[in-house]
């Protein structure tokens, strides 16, 4: 029986998915919705929906290790999360216009410089850059419609019958139904709502997860230099065990470095991408200091609270000793208030904000010329919703066994780590 295959979601995980799918000569249909649109029509301020999802339109930091960007090993062990990592990073290669081009920093050892205020995380990152992604996007994407999947754009699933195996879409005002064999939802941080509307449906199992909130900062790269020259995306991490907080720096960008506005649940968060091409060169570095913090009761309810006490007059805060909000890569100003004090901050993320400044302070210690030339935009957030508990062995719900959750869906929040996980199911698939 060839079986029908329904993807919700065009982002990395879905992508990889029906890669694996087709490259194995799979015969059944596959059929991918997205609300947003297809890699020659996605215009640049659609950052989070589209083809390829909020990886096609991110940075393109390829990690390899599985203690970043979400959990893989866990469910299949750790030799087999590396051969799934391989797979990704190959793919990217693969659909990439010139494959030379993706460069890996692999650094072997912690600078003696850093040491002993942070440690440094060790690990593997291919770099592929915002403007490449875009034309890996077309590639693949002309890969995978040759291959037979059928795309549904701009097109919003609005519900989902797990008891009946049916996804519902509204499509020309009138909603319609498609049937499954197989349905695997990757709707990113995009749908985290719907994600979170269907675990309460129905009543889906969930484990815990920690709060994850903090800053995305950003400075003048002749800063941090020295150390980008070891790390590109450098983690610098410390630990405060009896408070339960660690923190960590979290996804670098240099050369030519832009902060990028989230908006999820209507609040405005940040974030940030690097850029490949020379002209787009401002010098800048860029970087959340993200804290987790354990033991917080509700902490998704916690995180929404907080991120929404930030927002001011529709958007998040920007605080500076000495500098101005930078400008986006279309040259318009990143949409953020300017305060001139850290009261509203401190305030809104008491008692936690303190461990940010020290992370600061000490940052001014290790990078002398740092001093007061740096700024901070307010919130950075991952919001860990409650994972769905799973079945290790293909990603399916454990009340759904055709229902598989990948992705920033599954608290993945990486794209090596969400393609991997799509792999992952497809495998499944293709074996049964
Ligand atoms: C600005 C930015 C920069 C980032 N940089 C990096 C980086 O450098 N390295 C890294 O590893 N990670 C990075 N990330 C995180 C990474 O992009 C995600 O972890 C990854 O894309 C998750 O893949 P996914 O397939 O789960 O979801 P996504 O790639 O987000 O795709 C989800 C897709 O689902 C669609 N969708 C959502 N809801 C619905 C619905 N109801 N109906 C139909 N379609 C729906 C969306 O349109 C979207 O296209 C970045 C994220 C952002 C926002």
């Amino acid at each position: 029986m060839s079986k029908n295959v329904v993807m919700v979601g065009a982002g990395v995980a879905n992508v990889n998915a029906a890669t694996k799918l087709i490259d194995n000569g799979f015969k059944g249909k596959i059929t991918i919705i997205d609300m947003g649109k297809d890699p020659y029509l996605r215009p640049y301020e659609e950052v989070m929906t589209g083809f390829l999802g909020a990886g096609g339109w991110s940075d393109g930091k390829l990690t390899y290790h599985t203690s970043i960007g979400g959990q893989l090993s866990k469910y299949c062990g750790e030799e087999k999360a590396m051969e799934l990592f391989d797979q990704v990073i190959d793919n990217f290669k693969r659909f990439h216009p010139k494959p030379e081009e993706v460069q890996c920093s692999n650094p072997i050892a912690e600078p003696d410089f850093i040491k002993p205020y942070f440690g440094l995380r060790l690990f593997p990152v291919w770099h592929v850059g915002t403007d490449y992604l875009h034309e890996i996007g077309k590639n693949w994407y002309d890969f995978l419609v040759k291959g037979g999947v059928e795309f549904i754009w701009e097109t919003k699933v609005t519900a989902i019958d797990f008891d009946n195996s049916s996804v519902f879409y509204v499509n020309a005002q009138n909603t319609r139904l498609l049937k499954y064999d197989e349905l695997i939802f990757g709707v990113g941080k995009s749908g985290i709502d719907f994600g979170k509307v269907l675990a309460e449906q129905y009543e889906l199992p969930t484990e815990p997860k920690p709060v994850q909130i903090g800053v995305r900062f950003e400075a003048p790269q002749k800063h941090f230099q020295k150390l980008i020259d070891i790390s590109y995306d450098f983690k610098l991490y410390r630990k405060f065990e009896e408070a339960g907080v660690s923190l960590r720096s979290f996804c670098t960008n240099n050369n030519a470095a832009y902060v990028a506005v989230e908006e999820t649940y209507g609040d405005h968060s940040y974030n940030g991408h690097a850029k490949k091409d020379e002209s787009f060169r401002n010098d800048m570095t860029n970087f959340g200091i993200l804290m987790e913090v354990q033991g917080i009761k509700k902490p998704f309810e916690w995180s929404r609270d907080v991120v929404n006490k930030l927002q001011k007059d529709g958007t998040g805060l920007y605080y500076s000793p000495t500098r101005e909000p930078s400008t986006t890569s279309e040259g318009k100003n990143v949409s953020a208030i300017k305060v001139d004090t850290l009261h509203e901050i401190t305030k809104a993320m008491q008692p936690y904000f303190w461990y940010v400044l020290d992370f600061i302070e000490d940052m001014k210690k290790v990078f002398p010329s740092l001093k007061d030339d740096w700024g901070i935009y307010v919130p950075e957030v991952k919001y860990l919703s409650p994972e769905p508990l799973v079945d290790y062995t293909n990603l399916a719900l454990t009340k759904y066994p055709n229902v598989h959750f990948v992705g920033d869906a599954l608290s993945a929040r990486g794209i090596t780590v969400s393609g991997a996980q799509g792999t992952y199911v497809a495998e499944y698939i293709l074996d049964n």
